[in-house]
């Protein structure tokens, strides 16, 4: 029988490329055919066949209250009515940049913007126009939206000029782009005695989540921090993804570094698009009207949009949720490990709050090198096995995970009880 989503993916492919509107949906590194999906409640999701899954993708870490939250729908439904955007000012992202104060002291201004590639983009353009300077210095395997010279390959050596990751991006444009492996001390070491002084800023996930998961070395970010102090460079902390889901405060409060800006996303968007950047005061008054950076966006700080992350932001502020959230986290990593255990399959996983990764390795990788040699095959078999008993993993090994404050221990116990059917499957195929 050819199911509904297959029918979807059929047609989509004709008039999409690749039948998806963002590439991993696609599904092509664990193959197969993706999941049209037509409704999401709390931690659950069904797709276009009617078949029930318990989601950890939670649109790439927005949903944080779950689904279809009851008080963010009637919030978004409530100023909805009112119109759906201005293009002029209104309370409501008056009372963002509050909230977002209140939760992140150091970024003492805020803009908002639409996604979290404005936001990103937007950021180094006001570090570049406050410092002068060009060159950025961003790590190995972090993500940071799809702006042009932020899609720049890793290369191995202490300082790799820029290679273009994409077809598409300007060698000129790409070389202004240093990068380094994650977590290594030495090599920034070398490099900020190098060009620390021509750098604009550095950018980075404090915690990494577009390499799978990857935690930083503590002594990695203070030392980059005294580094960025000492040579004038700025410090951009990309939270578009830990942001209000490590911690209430971010990784900023987690591992109590202060960064000079910020970029969010995700969360701070309850699921529609919102993005925000902002930092020291100094630093941001060079923006436009007052100064002579330029950025703007037509429904920037949408008021559809702000509402639904107020409220989402006002449900997270609720007292033990983030403790409740890492402890559910804990709980799925804490399952899966037992699991694998048991069945005898290599296998790692870890979790920061509500991300968590989970690795076909002996050991949770530091870097990308380390996160490229995890077994790619295991996961795939792995995947598939999971997807069969409802569990919507992301779909490559390259991905974090994400729990929602919807997930119950109902959610974990059949989560973890699919897991050591799907790690059965893996050791099978391996001995086949
Ligand atoms: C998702 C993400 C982005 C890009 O945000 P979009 O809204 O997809 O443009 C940037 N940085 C990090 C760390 C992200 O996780």
């Amino acid at each position: 029988m050819t199911s509904q989503n297959q029918i979807l993916f059929e047609k989509s492919q004709r008039l999409i490329p690749g039948g998806v509107n963002s590439p991993v949906r696609a599904f092509r590194s664990v193959g197969g055919t993706p999941v049209f999906f037509k409704k999401g409640l709390g931690s659950k999701l069904w797709d276009v066949d009617g078949k029930e899954y318990i989601d950890y993708i939670n649109s790439w870490g927005p949903m944080i209250v779950g689904h279809a939250h009851p008080e963010v729908i009637a919030a978004v439904q409530a100023v909805a009515v009112n119109s759906l955007s201005f293009g002029a000012p209104t309370g409501l992202e008056l009372e963002m940049a509050e909230a977002i104060n209140h939760l992140m002291p150091s970024m003492e201004q805020v803009r908002l913007v639409s996604s979290g590639t404005e936001a990103t983009m937007s950021a180094i353009r006001a570090a570049r126009g406050f410092t002068g300077r060009s060159q950025f210095l961003k790590f190995e395997g972090c993500y940071h939206g799809h702006a042009d010279a932020l899609l720049v390959k890793a290369g191995s050596g202490l300082l790799t000029f820029g290679e273009p990751d994409s077809a598409g991006v300007p060698t000129e444009v790409a070389a202004n782009t240093l990068t380094l492996p994650y977590n290594d001390v030495a090599q920034l070491e070398a490099l900020f005695k190098q060009s620390g002084d021509a750098l604009a800023c550095v950018i980075i996930e404090p915690v990494v989540g577009n390499m799978n998961l990857v935690k930083p070395n503590p002594l990695f970010l203070k030392t980059l921090r005294e580094l960025c102090t000492k040579h004038g460079v700025v410090l951009i902390f990309d939270e578009v993804m830990t942001g209000f889901r490590v911690h209430l405060g971010g990784a900023q409060a987690l591992y109590g570094i202060k960064p000079d800006m910020t970029t969010l996303g995700k969360v701070i968007g309850g699921g529609l698009p919102v993005g925000a950047f902002g930092g020291r005061k100094e630093i941001m008054s060079g923006l436009a009207p007052l100064g002579k950076v330029y950025q703007a966006g037509t429904l920037s700080g949408n008021p559809v949009a702000v509402t639904a992350g107020l409220k989402t932001l006002a449900l997270i502020q609720a007292p033990g949720f983030h403790e409740q959230l890492a402890a559910q986290t804990q709980k799925l990593v804490d399952g899966l490990m037992a699991a694998a255990k048991k069945v005898g399959v290599t296998f790692s996983a870890q979790s920061v709050g509500g991300m968590f990764g989970l690795y076909f390795s002996a050991e949770c990788p530091n870097c990308f090198d380390e996160v490229m040699a995890s077994d790619r095959a295991a996961f795939n078999t792995f995947f598939h096995s999971m997807l069969d008993s409802g569990i919507y993993l992301g779909p490559s090994a390259f991905e974090a995970g994400f729990v929602s404050a919807a997930h119950t221990d109902a959610d974990i116990a059949a989560t973890v009880a699919a897991a050591e059917k799907a790690f059965a499957k893996v050791l099978s195929t391996k001995q086949a």
